[in-house]
């Protein structure tokens, strides 16, 4: 496919070139954002009738799953980005929507807040009109790519309607936003995860996206499928390099006194199989959950919540096993893996958290609701 020969290229003369210095200093990977948007990336889920490359879900997998694999910050900020796109599509204005088509725009998820922490379905940012203009005030607490998005999607309560959510979308720009302290991360280093408090921020009605008081649904719709299957396809691709890299090693890495390479050993040999195990299960799952959505399957849902769920556990699972099975030349920073061990504990964190997901498909199983008293 022309599109993916053009991202190994990027990936290889910008995003891997780049990948040691976003983790050692915790520097946003600007280079590399801009090379995507160049060559369409930022675009590529955007309609085609306003310029962008009409690519759905299972691109933005093709694409998360191979950034994953080469740098996890530059993986983040742009599954960050195609989840908030998702919801842009739909519910934003055309000039924006053009703006992000043509690469120009950035944008991201502000949904985690301090109060409410990682139940990003209870926000306690207000809304309020002001004078023909709506005034926000929150305190998000993570916002992946903070200060160098150009938009945020932006979760509060209602202005009035019922319903606990309204979003909007909310030019980075807006005077009372501010971006709060550096982000200095155990892993992920690089994906500018910053809080952000909006303190009588004003936007313009038509910033929101969606009626008053439909953003939960909207947010479980649209932003939500796209957040955990491409959570999915970024430990895929984080675990597919794992698992090379760690074959590498093992394969070359010799016990001299034996005349064998550690490969060779059985105990060593059981772990590269459990580990491929682990990371080949979240590809097929992954792979199942984009032909149950495209099918339009009734499990599609559960199908969703569990790519997430499986892929951030086996995530840590895979490289910790290569870790161990690597041993010193692990440990010190001469491979790949202690960085992608690092990085793979994001997921498991990230909203909705591993234990929720597995509440929500405990619920959907019992035929419970999935969210109040069951
Ligand atoms: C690298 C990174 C990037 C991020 N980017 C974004 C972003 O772009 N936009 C955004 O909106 N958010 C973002 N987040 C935030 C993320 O989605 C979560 O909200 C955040 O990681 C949760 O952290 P917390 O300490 O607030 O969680 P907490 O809510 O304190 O959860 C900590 C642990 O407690 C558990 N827990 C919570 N409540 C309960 C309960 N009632 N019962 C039992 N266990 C419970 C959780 O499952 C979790 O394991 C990011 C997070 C990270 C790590």
């Amino acid at each position: 496919m022309k599109e993916l020969r053009a991202l190994e290229s990027v990936i290889d003369e910008v995003v891997r070139p780049q990948a040691v210095v976003v983790d050692r200093d915790g520097e946003f990977p600007r280079k590399a954002i801009d090379a995507l948007a160049e060559a369409g990336f930022l675009g590529l889920v955007s309609a085609t009738d306003v310029g962008g490359g009409g690519g759905g879900l299972a691109e933005a997998v093709a694409v998360v799953e191979r950034l994953g694999a080469a740098c996890g910050s530059t993986a983040m900020v742009v599954l960050m980005h195609y989840a908030a796109v998702a919801v842009v599509e739909a519910y934003g204005a055309e000039e924006t929507r053009r703006e992000i088509a043509a690469g120009r725009h950035l944008t991201t998820l502000a949904f985690s807040e301090a109060g409410s922490r990682s139940h990003f379905w209870v926000p306690l940012g207000t809304a309020a009109e002001a004078d023909g203009s709506v005034r926000l005030d929150a305190r998000k607490s993570w916002v992946t790519s903070a200060d160098e998005a150009d938009s945020y999607v932006w979760s509060s309560r209602s202005l009035g309607a019922d319903g606990a959510m309204t979003l909007w979308l909310v030019p980075a720009a807006t005077a009372g936003l501010r971006p709060a302290g550096g982000f200095d991360g155990m892993g992920l280093r690089g994906n500018a995860s910053r809080p952000i408090t909006a303190d009588g921020a004003l936007v313009p009605a038509e910033a929101a996206l969606g009626a008053d008081g439909a953003g939960l649904d909207i947010a479980l719709e649209r932003a939500l499928p796209w957040f955990l299957v491409l959570s999915s396809a970024f430990c895929a691709g984080l675990m597919r390099s794992t698992v090379d890299e760690a074959v590498a090693h093992l394969t070359s890495a010799r016990l001299d006194h034996l005349g064998q390479t550690l490969a060779e050993q059985p105990v060593v040999r059981l772990e590269i199989a459990r580990m491929r195990l682990a990371a080949d299960g979240v590809s097929a799952l992954l792979a199942d959950t984009l032909t149950a959505l495209g099918t339009g399957r009734d499990d599609a849902m559960v199908r969703v919540l569990e790519a997430k769920a499986v892929a951030a556990e086996a995530a840590i699972d895979v490289t910790d096993r290569a870790m161990k099975a690597c041993g010193g030349a692990a440990f010190r920073k001469e491979l790949g893996i202690e960085r992608s061990f690092r990085d793979a504990r994001a997921a498991r964190v990230m909203a909705p958290t591993t234990d929720t997901l597995l509440d929500f498909i405990g619920r959907v199983t019992c035929g419970q609701p999935l969210f109040g008293d069951a």
